[in-house]
């Protein structure tokens, strides 16, 4: 059996067509699916194309089944991972997102003890960006900038 992932968060980038924007599909992630979100950023106006950038989180199953929902709608769903940043002459190394991240995409380098970033194994959950005392971390939320 799967093994059911508490806390599970992510961050996504939401393009809705016209005749969707009008309606309250990102609301009913959480009165269908049990989720919370938090809207980062947003451009929406009924009738028209419209984006949204949003931290979803909940239980991974019901992350699934939100986003099969929200593509069913007509929703196109971009994942945001390549969007976090790290700037290198900021960190310090103090290694306080190491023990935050969720998925080891910053670590601590056992023979030099720096903390090191690889951004492939990153979900896009924000937390490093949090806790971050120099604010090294950061999240891209510039859709013009988006791949
Ligand atoms: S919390 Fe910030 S300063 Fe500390 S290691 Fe991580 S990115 Fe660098
Ligand atoms: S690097 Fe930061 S945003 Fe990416 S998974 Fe780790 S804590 Fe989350």
């Amino acid at each position: 059996m799967k093994e059911v992932v508490k806390g599970f968060r992510k961050i996504v980038y939401l393009t809705f067509p016209p005749d969707v924007s009008g309606r309250p599909v990102v609301c009913n992630l959480g009165k269908l699916f049990e989720l919370s979100f938090n809207i980062l950023k947003a451009d929406i106006s009924p009738r028209h194309e419209g984006t949204m950038t949003l931290e979803i989180s909940g239980l991974e199953p019901d992350f699934h089944k939100g986003v099969s929902y929200l593509k069913e709608n007509g929703v196109r769903i971009i994942p945001v991972a390549h969007k976090i940043f790290r700037d290198e002459e900021s960190c310090i190394h103090c290694g306080l997102c190491t023990s935050m991240c969720p998925t080891s995409a910053l670590t601590v380098d056992k023979g030099t003890r720096m903390v090191t970033f690889d951004v492939d194994k990153c979900s896009a959950c924000g937390m490093c960006t949090r806790v971050c005392p120099v604010r090294a971390m950061t999240l891209d939320l510039d859709e013009n900038n988006r791949q």
